[in-house]
């Protein structure tokens, strides 16, 4: 390693590797190195084939509705082998008394669709009329309060599917920013919603039609994403494996990083790592962190494969609201979405175990976590007695959740960034939990170093709800 570096990244998992791939990619002359503590890039995405079965212990896929990440599929040339699933073209299901209930893609949709009486869906207007609901509310409270019951156990799958979560604890204010600002400027998400609609139509900003985003993977899964972003990284020159940072500390100018291969001096240090282990350095250098750790979930996939005679029904998948008391969160029928992710002849699908209210379930053995996820789905799927392959597949990390006191931590992230030049923060958990999140917070990252800039904070952001 050497002595000193323009920019030291903590982290080779996508937001390292991001940060990494635009440096390079904009200034070739820039001087910068991955230290990642772990022997492989990539952090929780991580593919597994086995005996013709491809799938996921991480992430799955993402919607090809972030400009930042098209671009980067671009610019490395993976959108030439980039498969995609179009949300329009595949229905998903919500298990309700035991049933697969077919649902429309997003809650305006819900909202129109018989599933909901019309009562309920009054109820979900009379959002317009509703009050602010201050403090800190979770976002199944403030949901029931803006818009009635109806639309939880919908919103539980969501959070459910996207969290492994609780929505008892995840909070509004830290995981839909965007529609509690409409909130408080408008005194109603759906009269915010109308007002930036036309706004938007009005100013010609955007004329483009909605359009319904597509799941992207890879034909050899989630893998190759990492794999192809760190396929010009010099090795113990550019990036550093088996490289723990145990602690950064401030010069005159710049900074000096500790890691388990010695000491190295660079002007810009970039936490590109999970908000736990980001904490963990950072509390070393502001004894006044509001947080030195958040919770986080942790989720178990159990992969089963079946001769093709076995039919799946149509579409993603589905999920399992807390009130039906499944003991799988839901299932993604991997063979519908991505075809050719099982041998010849077969097909595949994969349930989800664990989440942020069983961590219990995680303690059980593979095979009985095997054989109650099988007795689980089999309620519902017309499966055989006896699956052709059967796979437990645990995460690498866990899925930061974001809940009471998140604000505040962001909060101090600003402060704290203001007074330290040269310091940025990206990463799991850090501006949203998703793979489209990390690569637009790296692009910026990457940007402001290029720029020699603070990083852009560009407020609360309004995203889509997808099943
Ligand atoms: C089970 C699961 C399913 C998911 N599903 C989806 C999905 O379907 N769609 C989606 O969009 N997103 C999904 N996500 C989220 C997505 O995977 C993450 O947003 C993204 O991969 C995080 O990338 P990262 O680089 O910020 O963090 P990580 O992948 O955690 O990488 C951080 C890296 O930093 C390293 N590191 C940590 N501490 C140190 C240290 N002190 N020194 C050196 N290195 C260190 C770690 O070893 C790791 O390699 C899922 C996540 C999980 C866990």
């Amino acid at each position: 390693m050497n002595d000193s570096y323009q920019t030291i990244i903590i982290g080779g998992g996508l937001s390292g590797l991001v940060v990494a791939h635009k440096l390079k990619l904009h200034n070739p002359g820039h001087r910068f190195a991955i230290l990642e503590k772990g022997e492989r890039t990539g952090g929780v995405i991580a593919t597994h084939s086995d005996q013709g079965y491809i799938s996921e212990r991480g992430p799955h896929g993402f919607l090809d509705n972030c400009e930042e990440s098209r671009q980067i599929l671009t610019e490395t040339g993976l959108h030439l082998e980039s498969v995609k699933a179009p949300l329009i073209d595949f229905v998903r299901y919500v298990r309700l008394n035991n049933k697969l209930n077919l649902i429309p893609q997003t809650p305006g949709k819900i909202l129109l669709a018989p599933l909901i009486p019309w009562q309920a869906k009054l109820r979900v207007l009379a959002e317009l009329w509703q009050p602010f609901l201050e403090g800190e509310p979770t976002v199944a409270k403030w949901v029931d309060h803006r818009f009635g019951p109806a639309l939880l156990p919908y919103l539980d799958a969501v959070y459910t599917g996207t969290y492994a979560g609780d929505f008892d604890r995840l909070t509004v204010d830290s995981v839909m920013p965007g529609l509690r600002a409409l909130e408080k400027k408008y005194g109603s998400v759906l009269r915010g919603l109308l007002v930036s609609l036309m706004d938007k139509r009005k100013s010609g900003a955007d004329k483009t039609p909605l359009k319904m985003p597509a799941m992207t993977s890879f034909a050899k899964g989630m893998q190759r994403l990492p794999e192809k972003l760190a396929e010009h990284l010099a090795a113990e020159h550019e990036l550093f494996l088996n490289t723990t940072v145990t602690g950064v500390h401030p010069l005159q100018n710049g900074w000096l990083v500790e890691s388990s291969r010695g000491h190295c001096r660079s002007k810009n240090v970039v936490f590109a790592v999970p908000v736990n282990s980001a904490l963990q350095l950072l509390a070393k250098l502001d004894p006044n962190i509001p947080e030195t750790s958040i919770p986080s979930s942790w989720i178990a996939t159990v992969v089963f494969g079946f001769k093709e005679s076995v039919k799946l029904p149509p579409g993603f998948g589905f999920l399992a609201p807390e009130k039906e008391q499944r003991f799988t969160l839901g299932a993604l029928f991997t063979s519908n979405m991505f075809p050719g992710r099982a041998p010849a002849g077969h097909i595949v699908f994969e349930t989800l175990i664990g989440g942020r209210r069983h961590p219990e379930r995680l303690e059980l053995n593979d095979g009985t976590l095997a054989s109650m996820a099988f007795e689980d789905v089999r309620e519902i799927l017309d499966l055989p007695r006896q699956p052709a392959y059967t796979k437990v597949l645990h995460t690498v990390g866990g899925i930061p959740q974001l809940e009471r006191n998140y604000p505040r931590l962001l909060a101090w992230r600003e402060k704290f960034l203001d007074a330290r030049r040269g310091l940025h923060i990206c990463g799991f958990g850090w501006d949203g939990i998703g793979l489209n999140d990390m690569m637009k917070h790296a692009t910026r990252v990457s940007e402001s170093i290029l720029n020699d800039t603070g990083t852009p904070r560009p407020g609360a952001e309004l995203k889509g709800i997808y099943f």
